[in-house]
């Protein structure tokens, strides 16, 4: 079943708590009204017995039964407060009053027992209702059980009418707390619509856009802004992504075209043996210069997505660098070129992964042997400083302008492109090594002057004995 909008739901909520609201509201409202109107009434036959009082006083000491009857029935049947009255001589054991209407609906006997208790009474007589009041009183010596009262017919006309009026005013308040609840929530929540619309619109042809920026200063333009910034990472993850494809394809172009016009050129028309194996020889070259690209572009991609983890356990630097230097040794000396290593002499303990370690050295000295022409000298060093193990591999080689420093552990980039190419660069070396640096919670950079050479510095945690240098967190790239 589909759920109720937020707009929907807090109007019914702020409807049924608007309407319980106003049922207590009412409800306390008529129980005081009925109070207050007991009250006046109660008050008012507090009064005729007060009146009544005065009116005893005011007769002889001594006055017989029967001349007090006789001045109550004078004075009294002209009042109101006459109608519902009777008056019973305690001492005497005789009534002295009694109105018609009494003696008509109220039986004489059951009523001058009750006289004595209770002070209020409720009564319904001839289809009436009426409130009594019962009292006793000493006048000049005697006592008189005194029972006067009042329809109450007008407080429940008073309550009725009120309770009409609430329970036709409720539904009327109720129909506009709901619209205006109604609005109220809509206009709140139109910001949340907005950003609803344009977040369903984005796609990947239009990225760039972003969300109607909110100024309400509140959780929805928090939102909005979290929103917009999370778009951006997206956008340029998507960008760094597409960038990556289409610099990939690119790459991967320029050997293919030349393996196939290789092909084609030697298939043109027959030729001997020498000249086949020439050609064969050229795109077994190609071949292998693009398996390794596609093996570069494999590790950067498998990088990208998260997928390439490395598994890093304690390894000793020391000798992994022995042992990859000793591999480039006969390059070095094919290519003119002095090698020199300074290796610590006491173990160097890392958390690293050998193979990926391996592949970092190689790169680097790939690149120094590469970009230094002969006779020049490579040198490796390898030693501590402070809790870090650091390898510095320097070459007497063409170094690298100030400007394009930064750039070179960048993907794809080449300082001198027509050179590169040459030498089988895609610029891609570099940003494997970062990555591998940065998976060891390490920095890489470069110090380096045009004509003099190029040293590269890669700085790792060491893994000391309490464990505490692997957890170090250091900057992924400090190239200077
Ligand atoms: P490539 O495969 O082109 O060598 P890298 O990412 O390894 O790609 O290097 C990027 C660029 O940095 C190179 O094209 C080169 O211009 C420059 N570079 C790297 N190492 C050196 C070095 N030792 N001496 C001079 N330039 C270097």
């Amino acid at each position: 079943m589909r759920k109720l909008s937020i707009g929907f739901r807090l109007t019914i909520c702020y409807l049924a708590l608007f309407a319980a609201a106003q049922l207590f509201f009412g409800a306390g409202m008529w129980l005081l009204l009925r109070r207050s109107l007991y009250n006046i009434t109660d008050d008012e036959l507090r009064g005729q017995i007060d009146d009544l009082t005065n009116f005893l006083e005011a007769q002889k000491k001594n006055a017989s039964v029967a001349k007090l009857q006789e001045e109550v029935a004078e004075a009294y049947p002209l009042e109101h407060s006459g109608d519902y009255l009777q008056i019973y001589d305690d001492s005497d054991r005789a009534w002295i009053y009694r109105a018609d209407f009494l003696q008509q609906h109220m039986p004489a006997d059951g009523n001058s027992g009750v006289m004595t208790q209770a002070r209020y009474h409720d009564y319904t007589l001839a289809g009436g209702s009426f409130r009594f009041l019962t009292q006793k009183i000493e006048v000049n010596g005697r006592v008189f059980d005194v029972q006067t009262g009042l329809p109450t017919a007008p407080i429940a006309q008073i309550l009725v009418l009120f309770r009409r009026s609430l329970l036709m005013f409720a539904p009327l308040l109720l129909l506009g707390a709901a619209g205006g609840g109604y609005w109220l929530s809509r206009k709140a929540l139109s910001p949340v619509d907005a950003i609803t619309r344009t977040a369903r619109a984005i796609n990947a042809t239009n990225l760039s856009d972003r969300l109607q920026k909110l100024r309400t200063g509140d959780e929805l333009q928090r939102l909005s802004d979290t929103l917009n910034e999370m778009l951006g990472r997206i956008e340029s993850a998507f960008i760094r992504v597409t960038q990556f494809t289409a610099d990939a394809s690119h790459e991967l172009r320029a050997p293919i075209a030349l393996i196939r016009t290789e092909a084609e050129i030697a298939l043109r028309r027959p030729r001997g043996e020498a000249d086949y194996r020439e050609a064969l020889r050229h795109i077994l070259l190609e071949a292998e210069r693009t398996s390794s690209l596609v093996g570069e572009l494999l590790t950067l991609a498998r990088a990208d997505s998260g997928r390439e983890s490395l598994h890093l356990v304690p390894v000793d630097l020391r000798g992994i660098v022995t042992e990859v230097g000793g591999q480039w040794q006969e390059l070095m000396v094919v290519r003119k070129l002095t090698f020199t290593q300074l290796i610590a002499s006491e173990d160097i303990l890392i958390l690293g992964d050998r193979g990926a370690l391996q592949r970092l050295l190689a790169i680097l000295l790939d690149n120094a042997v590469k970009y230094t022409p002969a006779p020049g000298t490579i040198e490796v060093v390898l030693e501590t400083r402070g809790v870090s193990a650091v390898i510095r591999v320097c070459d007497s080689g063409i170094g690298i302008i100030p400007e394009e420093q930064p750039k070179i552990f960048e993907r794809f980039y080449r300082a001198d492109k027509a050179r590169n190419r040459e030498s089988g660069g895609a610029g891609l070396g570099l940003a494997i090594a970062l990555w591998i640096v940065q998976q060891h919670q390490g920095s890489i950079s470069v110090r380096s002057s045009p004509g003099e050479g190029s040293t590269f510095v890669v700085e790792m945690p060491l893994q000391l004995a309490t464990g505490s240098a692997g957890s170090e967190t250091r900057a992924g790239l400090a190239a200077r």
